[in-house]
């Protein structure tokens, strides 16, 4: 899953990042509301973390922004106690949830993880995904097939559960680059071809049917042998 964070004191910010990366999902932080637009509107998150009282656009009027472009990233508020006002303006301009400050990590980290499931509500079974004789652990990293199973690394579970939530459909090279990488990363094509053999050896390793299949130019999609 990969998060937005939309918050301009910047230590809880990356504060949050660090606490959404130690468990597993892919997080980048916005200082202010036009930055958080801007990244919002690339549409590559699952879920976003936005605060409400920012410097320059508040977050309201980010959020009024994304749903105006058709953005419908689940998002959710963080108000400080004073701003009912505000949560209730929140929810009737389209956010999904909201936290009051100050909160409990574990609280935000259920919230998020909660959305994230509604965004991909497809082939999700608790905390596993699932193709044909495949499964992900999303807890533990293990990828399965019947008895055999095999652990993956953040970067193969990253791109493993994309894969997974795409099903057939296809990936392209650069979509899995923005979202594993991060649009500000060096990393090129070739990271992503190296993380996908890795994962062809492991799908052999555990003898699964389901493959990557390569479109020439394009990017990829599990399949069927
Ligand atoms: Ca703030």
């Amino acid at each position: 899953m990969k998060i937005l964070i939309v918050e301009d004191e910047k230590r809880l910010a990356d504060a949050l990042v660090q606490i959404f990366t130690k468990n597993r999902m892919i997080a980048e932080a916005s200082y202010n509301g036009s930055d958080g637009l801007d990244n919002a509107l690339s549409g590559i998150y699952d879920v976003i973390v936005l605060d409400i009282m920012l410097p320059g656009m508040n977050g309201i009027e980010v959020l009024g922004e994304l749903r105006k472009e058709g953005i419908k990233t689940p998002v959710i508020l963080l108000t400080a106690k004073d701003e009912i006002a505000d949560k209730v303006k929140g929810l009737d301009s389209g956010a999904d949830d909201y936290l009051t400050k100050p909160f409990a990590t574990e609280e935000l980290l259920a919230r998020v993880r909660a959305l994230g499931r509604r965004s991909a509500s497809e082939l999700i079974c608790d905390d596993t995904l699932s193709f044909s004789d495949l499964s992900l652990d999303l807890s533990t990293y293990t990828l399965s097939c019947g008895s055999n199973s095999v652990k993956l690394g953040l970067k193969e579970f990253s791109i493993m559960e994309i894969l997974l939530r795409g099903g057939s459909r296809v990936l392209t090279k650069e979509n899995l680059l923005v979202k594993i990488w991060g649009y500000e990363s060096d990393a090129e094509y070739n990271n992503v071809e190296v993380y996908i053999s890795f994962l062809r050896k492991k799908l052999g390793y555990i003898k699964s049917g389901v493959q990557i299949k390569t479109l020439r130019g394009v990017g990829y999609s599990l399949e069927t042998k």
